[in-house]
């Protein structure tokens, strides 16, 4: 079946609105705030923002990337989360079609995003997306078991939560290595573990959708990376900056959710030929 390109920039459009509505999650989720009620302010004069200064990607360009009111330069972010979100659900169309399994990948894209936006903001993974994602995941896999090419509903639910099990471990374990490895770097600058809590209940989540083996594969290809990325956040740590993990855990399983497929099959041949 193929998609036309009428679809896909539907889904581009759609996308783009579903970004702006991330955006206001973004702020709003860290801060406690209702995510539902009230209308969009200003962060700088706290003036309402009228709603044909609130479209998608036009306004921020329109605008110049300032406040109408107050002139104040608007966060980047805003516009790079609604492209985002808009090129998600593009590719995500373009390369599963109008299935169950697209619908969940769209979902899951969109709230690694948003994790990803707080987790290089605010430095944490909140527990009020990480945790229901688990549980989420896993009831999705169960309905949706084709999500893991599984052929049966307790597969797919099989699939998901040794998905979760591996992914959180897996994390766990890169975590403990390098608070063994940086334990002296780690303790000069005030720090006892060289990964968050909040990455192990991530990979949870990410395990949960994509389950085992892709999360194994996320695994594979970050751990190498994470020594590199752990050293450069305690470097860059004591100038008081923090390197957040979570964005690099997002950008490798979206990899896994679109070419994850492509990987496994190729280097199951490569093996086959091998031996
Ligand atoms: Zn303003």
């Amino acid at each position: 079946m193929s998609i036309s390109l009428v679809a896909v920039s539907a889904a581009f459009l759609f996308g783009l609105m579903v970004g702006s509505f991330l955006n206001v999650c973004i702020w709003r989720i860290p801060a406690e705030e209702q995510v539902v009620k009230g209308r969009s302010h200003c962060r700088s004069c706290g003036k309402q923002i009228a709603a044909y200064d609130n479209i998608p990607l036009l306004s921020y360009v329109l605008l110049g990337g300032k406040c109408r009111q107050c002139k104040a330069l608007i966060s980047w972010s805003y516009p790079a989360v609604e492209l985002a979100t808009g090129l998600l659900f593009a590719a995500v169309l373009y390369r599963f079609g109008w299935t169950n399994e697209a619908l969940v990948y769209a979902v899951f894209g969109a709230a690694l995003i948003v994790l990803s936006v707080i987790d290089l903001r605010e430095m944490i993974l909140p527990d009020e997306i990480t945790l229901p994602g688990i549980s989420l995941g896993v009831i999705v896999s169960f309905f949706v078991p084709e999500l893991h090419g599984a052929a049966t509903r307790w597969g797919g639910l099989w699939a998901s939560v040794t998905g979760v099990v591996a992914g959180a471990g897996v994390i766990y374990l890169i975590g403990a290595a390098g608070t063994l490895l940086f334990k002296r770097k780690l303790k000069a600058i005030g720090e006892e573990e060289a990964m968050g809590f909040g990455d192990v209940k991530l990979m949870g989540m990410v395990g949960a959708v994509i389950g085992l083996w892709k999360v194994l594969l996320v695994s594979l290809i970050l751990a190498p990376m994470s020594g590199a990325v752990i050293g450069l956040a305690i470097k860059a740590r004591t100038k008081q900056e923090i390197i957040p993990f979570g964005p690099f855990l997002a950008a490798g399983t979206l990899v896994a959710v679109f070419f994850g497929d492509s990987i496994i099959h190729w280097y199951g041949r490569l093996l086959c030929f091998g031996i």
